[in-house]
């Protein structure tokens, strides 16, 4: 089959690998539908990430679904034909972090993503197929009528967004300001108002992505007109936002944040931090007595109960959507998602 492999920095190829098998009765095979790259798959793309750099040769990506081509003996809340979406992680469902409800920490696969730098073990889904192992966990099936747009993000960034915004609190009446207007960002925005919020800020430099975050509610601001918590403050009568959302994955934005809450308020942050250590104003946010939040989605958990919301549109997560290529175009979408180009927020691959 064809599948975008690694090859080294700012290097993916669309190549010929060995079709995926059924390892485990409990495992199946899904035939993807649709795939997308993601902004964690550009910290691989970079050669960043503290070591754990996947494989020459993996197969890349972890958002995809499709439908399934064959289910182990074992399988029995699914079957062949079912369209299921699937999250980033791969988890068993069983062990004691999965009992916990933290399917990211999951010791029987070793926190293992699909595509990650285990790759060699679970392939990625930006391919035509993959072996989806406990699929009976993992699988969650998703109605006709919801188009792959709208269901695959379940898997990660919808949930992750949304994450993002529950893990900040948000009270109705409280102004948020939401840090990156990427996909991830977009969609914890989309979230946040949710939860009622009077007032939502986005902050980015690149102006379309400005202009999407506006048409979703927020008021822009650009980081290139200066300091985004000077901006932040100046725009909320001295104060700062009661809830920042970090949804970037640097020291610079996480610092901002905490410079640009208020006294009290909540800095929630799921930007995958590339450093293994970073510097933050840890004093400064002693002394406001802020609350911080942080941390890889555990995305298992908000599929089932974030899909109807989806159904009944009060999450659009398809309008992130700026382009759908062909699966063999993916270094070409690597490239435009990564340089901005072209407009370039969600780039979705089509086997
Ligand atoms: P992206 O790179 O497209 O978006 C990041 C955006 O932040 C860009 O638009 C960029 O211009 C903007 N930005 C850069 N510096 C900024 C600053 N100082 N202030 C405000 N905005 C700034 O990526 P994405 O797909 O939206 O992903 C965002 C992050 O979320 C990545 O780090 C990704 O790895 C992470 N992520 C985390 C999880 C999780 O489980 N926690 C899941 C998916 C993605
Ligand atoms: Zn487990």
């Amino acid at each position: 089959m064809k599948a975008i492999t690694f090859h080294g920095v700012s290097d993916v190829r669309a190549t010929d690998v060995a079709d995926p098998k059924l390892v485990e009765a409990t495992d199946v095979i899904v035939r993807i539908t649709t795939s997308a790259v993601c902004g964690s798959d550009l910290h691989q793309y970079h050669g960043r990430g503290g070591g754990a750099l996947v494989q020459t040769g993996a197969i890349m990506g972890h958002e995809f679904m499709g439908g399934i081509e064959e289910a182990g003996a074992a399988v029995r809340g699914v079957r062949t034909g079912d369209r299921v979406v699937v999250p980033f992680s791969v988890s068993c469902g069983q062990c004691t972090w999965c009992r916990r409800r933290l399917p990211t920490q999951c010791t029987t696969t070793g926190r293992a993503v699909f595509g990650g730098r285990f790759g060699h073990v679970w392939g990625g889904g930006q391919a035509e197929r993959i072996r989806v192992p406990f699929a009976d966990h993992l699988c969650e099936k998703v109605p006709a009528e919801l188009s792959d747009d709208d269901a695959l993000f379940l898997g990660d960034i919808l949930s992750t967004g949304y994450v993002c915004a529950e893990n900040g609190g948000i009270r109705p009446g409280d102004t948020v300001a939401v840090f990156g207007a990427g996909p991830v960002g977009l969609l914890a925005l989309q979230s946040a108002q949710l939860f009622g919020p009077a007032r939502v800020f986005a902050v980015d430099r690149v102006d379309y992505r400005l202009a999407l975050a506006a048409e979703l509610g927020a008021e822009p601001v650009s980081l290139d007109r200066g300091d985004p918590a000077e901006q932040l403050r100046a725009l909320t009568g001295g104060h700062g936002p009661d809830v920042a959302l970090e949804c970037v994955g640097h020291e610079t934005p996480f610092t901002q944040a905490i410079q640009a809450v208020r006294p009290g308020g909540t800095v929630s942050s799921v930007g995958v931090y590339v450093e293994t250590s970073m510097g933050f104003p840890a004093r400064e946010a002693f002394f406001k007595g802020l609350t911080l939040k942080m941390g890889i989605c555990n995305a298992r958990n908000y599929m089932t109960p974030l899909l109807p919301l989806v159904q009944r549109k009060k999450l659009q997560p398809a309008r992130i959507v700026t382009h759908t290529l062909p699966l063999k175009d993916a270094p070409r979408g690597y490239a435009i998602f990564d340089a901005k180009q072209d407009r370039a927020i969600k780039v979705m691959l089509k086997p």
